[in-house]
């Protein structure tokens, strides 16, 4: 960044893009109309959102139809859960989900729990890999809905979206996943995942907060959950955010073209940051060797707070996170390390680098000699003391 702050926090939000910056002060300078009004600045505005629907669209291979604007991912997959439970009520009422799903899941789960939906939770193995003979085994209850993400926002570690979606669609359930760490770093097409809804959030990839996607498939049985004057086609009630659905449709196509360019950049920027925090001793990275969102870095040190460690490197401007922002503000341990089983004299030294399009080779080098001197320097203090101090 211009200031020699070197951020690495791209997992909890990324900056807006030039282009995704540009277009929203346009639309905050001369398009402010309603998409409802008739007249034609409504028209207008009407007009940006329906550009941005095409946009979002072609992102993940579906029907300008079946794109609902939300104002966040944790929007869409309160709307996605709970609106195919609300729909299907009176059949069935038992979800599954995984341990390692995203707070806004959890917290989902355990809110349809509360109100009597029996919520089953699939485990993961010690790399954070879906038990596939849980879901199967699982699957075979029934359930009405199944969710899980694409890329987990800890670790990285990639779902096989695919495969559970095929064997949860022959069980009859529908499925939800979470795909919002994943935009950019793997091509996401509906109809090769199978899927029926899919929520995606703006700014995980380089537009603004404030707007989320729900994709519905077609057909899929769904109840909308904020319900007003029958905006979105009556799935999402509420004035439409233009700037921010403007500014979601310009970082959409941006991220949708060259990914495997970007793929390449981050891989080389991954391989980097391991190979020199390997270099530390009493360390381990979380999350399966192969088949993680390149980017996306997840280190333990034995014996140490990983927050101490973000604390430290932030007075030397790098950002970094301890496990997600999420659990950050509340810390108690990542539930996602726990999920896998890492041991527990690892288990609070957890810390997230992640990487975005614009990050460098020497930015990174520069985090990680950074991050190894607040090892050291941790390590050398009374444990009793260190948690704490900074
Ligand atoms: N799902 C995942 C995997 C995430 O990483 C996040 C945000 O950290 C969310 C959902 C929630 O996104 P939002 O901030 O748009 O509500």
């Amino acid at each position: 960044m211009s200031d020699g702050t070197i951020y690495l926090d791209n997992n909890a939000t990324t900056r807006p893009h030039p282009s995704v910056v540009e277009a929203m002060n346009q639309v905050l300078g001369d398009g402010f109309g309603n998409p409802s009004s008739i007249h034609g600045i409504g028209e207008a505005a009407r007009h940006r959102v329906e550009g941005a629907r095409a946009q979002v669209a072609g992102l993940i291979g579906a029907r300008e139809t079946e794109i609902v604007f939300t104002s966040c991912a944790t929007e869409s997959i309160n709307t996605a859960m709970r609106g195919v439970v609300d729909a299907a009520r009176a059949e069935r009422s038992r979800v599954l989900i995984t341990s390692v799903e995203h707070e806004a899941v959890h917290d989902v789960g355990t809110w349809l729990s509360s109100r009597g939906v029996e919520v089953g939770v699939l485990p993961v193995d010690g790399d954070g890999v879906l038990d596939m003979d849980r879901l199967d085994a699982e699957l075979a209850h029934g359930p009405v809905l199944v969710s899980i993400m694409l890329a987990n926002n800890e670790t990285g570690v990639i779902t096989p979206v695919a495969e559970v979606a095929r064997r949860a669609r022959d069980a009859g359930a529908t499925v939800h996943v979470d795909a919002v760490q994943a935009v950019g770093k793997l091509v996401i097409d509906v109809e090769t995942l199978g899927v029926d809804l899919l929520s995606l959030s703006g700014h995980k990839f380089h537009a603004p907060k404030g707007v989320g996607v729900l994709f519905v498939r077609r057909g899929a049985r769904s109840r909308p959950f904020v319900i007003g004057a029958g905006q979105e086609g009556g799935r999402r009630g509420g004035t439409e955010n233009v700037p921010g659905i403007v500014g979601i449709g310009v970082a959409a196509e941006h991220m949708g073209s060259g990914i495997e360019g970007r793929r390449t950049h981050l891989g080389s920027l991954t391989a980097a940051i391991e190979e020199r925090l390997l270099a530390i001793s009493d360390v381990r990275i979380n999350g399966a060797r192969e088949g993680r969102v390149p980017g996306t870095v997840n280190v333990c040190f034995k014996g140490i707070e990983g927050s101490a460690v973000v604390l430290t490197a932030a007075r030397e401007g790098v950002c970094l996170s301890a496990g997600s922002a999420c659990a950050a503000a509340q810390y108690g341990g990542s539930h996602v390390l726990e999920a896998m089983g890492v041991p527990f004299e690892y288990l609070h030294g957890a810390v997230r680098i992640s990487c975005c399009e614009t990050t460098t080779m020497a930015e990174v080098e520069r985090a990680c000699e950074v991050i190894t001197r607040s090892v050291a320097y941790l390590r050398t203090m009374d444990p009793s003391t260190s948690l704490g101090e900074s």
